[in-house]
């Protein structure tokens, strides 16, 4: 047994549907712009230039159901509904055509973003870090077995605020599909059990504020509800 020198932090970890069991969180990866009408509205072009990634900590991932408070630094924070995807069994250079043998399971996920932030790094030339990979910036509902998954590439995916739809698609309109990104991102960093990939989100994002209550889904996998608090 290693001996540390301070308690080591707790193991981060997601829900599993209909299980006690959890499932352990490593790093996550998350797609940019992956929805060519979501790539419109952030002022890019969605040609099909490779897919890009960004980090999330492990331990900013939230249960459903749990209250976020309003987070510090921004004036406009922003909810991104996203198929996740967990990985099971890790692998370098994974073909396209074996991605989904590698994947444990799936589920929905918000990737909050402190927009005003991240938009002042992407024009300053700088990490995107603080606009996305901030405290409870990741809430996930319970992962679905890949048994018991229907699709991971086609399935309406949408997200409403105080019950109002602003986020409506369907899995089909991934410009990367979770195949081809995953197996490119397996090209850059060794996966590994325990990741999990944030593969994008569709058109319609925008600002909460305390008191919202944000609902989600993607087709077969459940739903995702987060209420936002006040800032702490
Ligand atoms: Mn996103």
């Amino acid at each position: 047994m290693t001996d540390f020198v301070i308690a080591p932090p707790p193991q981060a970890s997601v829900a599993v549907r209909n299980s006690a069991a959890r499932f352990p969180v490593r790093r996550i990866f998350c797609v940019g712009r992956n929805y060519a009408a979501h790539a419109r509205e952030m002022g890019k072009d969605p040609d099909r230039e490779p897919p890009f990634f960004f980090t999330k900590p492990a331990d900013v991932v939230v249960d459903n159901d749990q209250e976020i408070p309003y987070p510090p630094e921004t004036k406009d924070f922003h909810y991104e509904i996203e198929l996740v995807v967990a990985v099971g069994t890790g692998g370098r250079n994974i073909p396209a055509d074996q991605v989904l043998d590698h994947l444990w399971g799936a589920s929905v996920g918000i990737d909050l973003t402190r927009r005003d932030l991240q938009l002042a790094a992407r024009d300053k030339g700088r990490p995107w870090d603080f606009g996305k990979a901030f405290d409870l910036s990741a809430p996930i509902a319970p992962l679905t077995p890949m048994f018991e998954v229907p699709s991971v590439e086609k399935g309406r995916i949408w997200l409403a605020v105080n019950g109002e739809i602003k986020q409506d698609a369907d899995l089909a309109d991934l410009i990367w599909s979770v195949r081809e990104h995953v197996s490119i991102l397996s090209h850059s960093i060794v996966l590994a059990p325990g990741d999990l990939i944030m593969t994008g989100t569709p058109a319609g994002v925008g600002p909460v504020v305390p008191g919202d209550i944000i609902t989600g889904g993607v087709e077969g996998l459940g739903e995702i509800r987060t209420p936002i608090g006040p800032a702490l």
